[in-house]
């Protein structure tokens, strides 16, 4: 059993304002690992004192030292690699092997990519009648979800930092202990006292707390569509900054020449990470028409090469979906998609077979669908691949930009011309091509409702600047 978690202000856990706490569930055991404390509105108002205090010098350091602490960040935080990848893998149920190679790497690279970008970063930018200068936002509110636990918790902290801003954080309650870890690679880094608040507890008091906190000057926010207006709307009232990374519905479009195993590898792979619980995924898969039966059969054939089970085991590809209500989510959406007559390639409602405990959904594959089905434009947020055919190059295109999100896209293909009409041609925030490596240091955010803002890099660094005009000077 893990130790009770509680809140971290100015550079101290502390003794929480209420009593009530939440149990911490294992999704592959379903057993209760620990409990967090959720927060009231008193100890979010300490978090924000804090946070107000330590950005009167915080604000005022200079960016070496800030690239010092960054880089100091990114040494604390592979000394604890071992520990990192226990809990994440414990309190959401991702495979050992996923959470080494995506989940500890990705917040890694987010504070060595924050400290690198910020040694080249311009703040004063000197004009012919005047001087512009970037400035810390001032305190910043961070609201994250449980898929990506390092991940999307770094690269905020990550740019804020490297702002000169200060933060109080809000993670998910369903994966609070990854942030504890943080926490103590802040503390062993000598992140100065009240930098960092972290403040545990449930959205609609902390989460809601914080959109709506006079003493908060920017809210920047990861997780459903749905919250995300929410976040808005409060954000309004005191003409909050807000930056919002939603969710999505992303398009894989397959070319006609393209290598139809490898495509399926590619299409099964974005359901199986992370068990689709993938804000980024490729959840529609746009084949050409003439080469339908064949994919299908090729997706057949690759799956049993993805493991679904323990997520202890090196060779599990998949684990569990985080919780119970995840999983009754997921089954509707199946259910929807047989109901509304897509055509049941693989998998189907209910539980592997050996796989009775734990939240573990069978990986789904509907073909013959509409994009205009509910599975073809509602995020899932689990393992289930919509397979939909084209005609055209202009009719891909137009079913991939048929959705109100605009995350990603992907395209696999030979052709470099096709290939960069597609790229050019689809609506969204990043588009990958032949799997194309990640690049931390470019943009990631959403076109049309999947978001507003853009982190990583020196695009995350921005979000947490404003910009002050000086005349005469
Ligand atoms: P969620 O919106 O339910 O919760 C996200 C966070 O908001 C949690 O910390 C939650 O406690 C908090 N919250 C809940 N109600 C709130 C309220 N009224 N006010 C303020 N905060 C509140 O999302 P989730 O289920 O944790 O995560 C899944 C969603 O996140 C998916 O839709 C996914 O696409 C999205 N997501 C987006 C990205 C991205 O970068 N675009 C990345 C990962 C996940």
């Amino acid at each position: 059993m893990r130790n009770l978690v509680t809140h971290y202000i100015n550079g101290k856990w502390t003794t929480p304002a209420g009593k009530e706490t939440t149990e911490v569930i294992n999704p592959a055991t379903e057993e209760i690992i620990g409990r967090v404390s959720l927060g009231t509105r008193e100890d979010l108002d300490q978090a924000v004192v804090a946070a107000r205090d330590a950005y009167t010098f915080f604000s005022k350091t200079a960016k070496e030292d800030r690239v010092r602490l960054l880089e100091k960040i990114a040494e604390e935080y592979s000394k604890r690699k071992d520990d990192l990848i226990e809990v994440i893998t414990e309190e959401l149920g991702a495979p050992i092997t996923l959470t080494e190679q995506v989940h500890y790497e990705m917040g890694y690279n987010h504070f060595k990519m924050a400290a690198e970008e910020l040694k080249h970063f311009n703040f004063v930018e000197k004009r012919e009648k005047s001087t512009v200068v970037k400035e810390p936002i001032g305190v910043s509110g961070l609201i994250t979800p449980w898929n990506f636990p390092t991940n999307q918790t770094s690269t905020k902290i990550a740019s804020a930092i490297a702002a000169g801003s200060t933060v109080v954080l809000k993670p998910s309650e369903l994966t609070p202990y990854s942030a504890v870890i943080l926490t103590e690679i802040f503390e062993a880094a000598g992140v100065p006292e009240g930098v960092f608040n972290l403040v545990n507890g449930t959205g609609e008091v902390v989460g809601d707390g914080i959109s709506s906190h006079p003493g908060i000057d920017f809210v920047s926010f990861t997780g459903s569509a749905a919250v995300g207006q929410k976040v808005m709307e409060n954000g309004a009232k005191t003409i909050k900054n807000v930056a919002l990374e939603l969710g999505g519905k992303s398009p894989l479009v397959v070319l006609a020449d393209a290598d139809i195993n490898e495509a399926a590898k590619t299409a099964v792979n974005h359901i199986i990470k992370n068990s689709g619980q993938v804000c980024s995924a490729a959840t529609r898969v746009l084949i050409p028409y003439s080469i339908k039966e064949e994919f299908e059969q090729a997706v057949i054939d690759v799956l049993p090469e993805f493991p679904i089970g323990n997520p202890l085991e090196k060779d599990t590809t998949a684990g569990p979906l985080v919780a119970q209500k995840q999983w009754d989510r997921v089954q509707r959406y199946i259910a929807n998609g047989i109901e509304e007559g897509a055509t049941l390639l693989a998998g189907g409602p209910g539980k592997p077979e050996g796989l009775s405990t734990g939240f573990y959904v069978r990986p789904t594959v509907f073909t013959d669908v509409r994009n205009n089905m509910t599975i073809a434009q509602e995020e899932i947020f689990g393992p289930v691949m919509s397979i939909i055919t084209y005609e055209t190059i202009d009719q891909a295109i137009s079913i991939a930009n048929d959705t109100i999100y605009g995350l990603s896209g992907y395209v696999v293909g030979e052709d470099p011309t096709i290939l960069a009409e597609l790229a050019s041609g689809i609506r969204a925030g990043q588009v990958t091509v032949n799997n194309g490596e990640k690049d931390f240091s470019a943009p990631f955010g959403g076109f049309k409702q999947s978001g507003i803002g853009r982190e990583w890099g020196s695009f995350g660094i921005e979000e947490y600047l404003q910009p002050k005009a000086i005349m005469g000077l």
